[in-house]
């Protein structure tokens, strides 16, 4: 077994096209696997295909990321193989053909999916915002759904908006009626086989790159909803927008994850660079940090319930 495990990566995207073997090979050679995330249908193949690839240590999960259910949103950097021009394109979720992409790999999950506010913030009317988020939701619906009938686990993208994110620390109901994690959290118990048949605790998924507050980190415990951070909890403290710290300290050893989200985000000390799957020793060094533990500890339990989670 590894030391290491990055729960969420992209080394799938077109920016790792040059080198990517090495960026795996770089990650495995320093005991680390890695969970390739799709997050459009060609991404999540390319995900896939790499399982087949890298037989050891490279896991892959499929689905489509709730910003990729409209047309607005760009990164050139995220363009799966194939050369297809990338302008978000707005695809409808088909849970036939993802299912049948399931068979084809090491697939250990569904996502990433979820409820994503911050982007709809670029949308020009108040009319277009409702539709965005209703796609949003049915899409994430449908994969609540091929998750159940799988029987995988969830990974989450879970992002709230400008607005919301000032509240972060907030909880009373009030504050919770913009908040992307509640919506989740709602639909989760709503549809969510894992969460209604199994029995607590499930393991429901994970919401990558948490930036909630306490009480959502609760919520989503309660549910069987592993958190898992990412290099935003090395960079300098910024309470006001997301109390890293106070939600780490928190939070039941036995509950966290961590993730790059590579080629984003990357820790201190790369922050700025592209970021890349090894990166996650700094951000568990972090975690063990924030928790008063040894990283030997941290990285112990982290890979352990990534293990659980994804039954690896
Ligand atoms: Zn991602």
């Amino acid at each position: 077994m590894p030391k290491y495990i990055d729960i969420h990566c992209h080394t799938n995207f077109k920016i790792f096209e040059n080198d990517r073997d090495e960026v795996i090979r770089r990650a495995l050679d320093n005991d680390t696997w890695l969970i390739n995330i799709g997050t459009q249908y060609d991404t999540s193949k390319k995900a896939v295909e790499m399982t087949r690839e890298y037989p050891d240590g490279v896991f892959a999960t499929i689905g489509l990321h709730p910003i990729h259910t409209d047309k607005s949103y760009h990164d050139e950097s995220e363009i799966g193989e194939g050369g297809q021009e990338f302008s978000s394109r707005g695809e409808i979720f088909d849970k036939e053909k993802y299912k049948e992409l399931a068979k084809q790999g090491k697939v250990v999950g569904i996502g990433e999916c979820g409820l994503d506010y911050y982007h709809i913030g670029s949308t020009s009317s108040p009319q277009r915002e409702l539709e965005f988020i209703e796609k949003q939701k049915t899409a994430f619906i449908a994969q609540i759904e091929l998750a159940n009938e799988l029987d995988l686990p969830l990974m989450l993208h879970v992002r709230n908006g400008s607005l919301r994110r000032a509240q972060c620390k907030l909880s009373s109901p009030q504050a919770t009626e913009k908040n992307a994690y509640f919506d989740v959290y709602e639909l989760l118990k709503k549809y969510s086989k894992r969460i209604n048949e199994k029995g607590l605790p499930a393991q429901t998924g994970v919401s990558h790159f948490f930036a909630g507050s306490v009480e959502d980190m609760k919520r989503f415990i309660e549910i069987g909803v592993y958190i898992s951070f990412a290099g935003p909890i090395t960079y300098k403290p910024k309470p006001e927008i997301c109390d890293y710290i106070g939600v780490i300290k928190e939070t039941s050893l036995d509950m966290i994850l961590a993730d790059t989200d590579s080629p984003y985000v990357a820790p201190v000390p790369h922050r700025g660079e592209r970021n890349e799957p090894v990166n996650v020793s700094d951000i568990v060094a972090k975690i063990a940090e924030i928790k008063g533990i040894s990283e030997a500890e941290a990285s112990k339990s982290i890979l352990s319930n990534a293990q659980k989670l994804f039954n690896i």
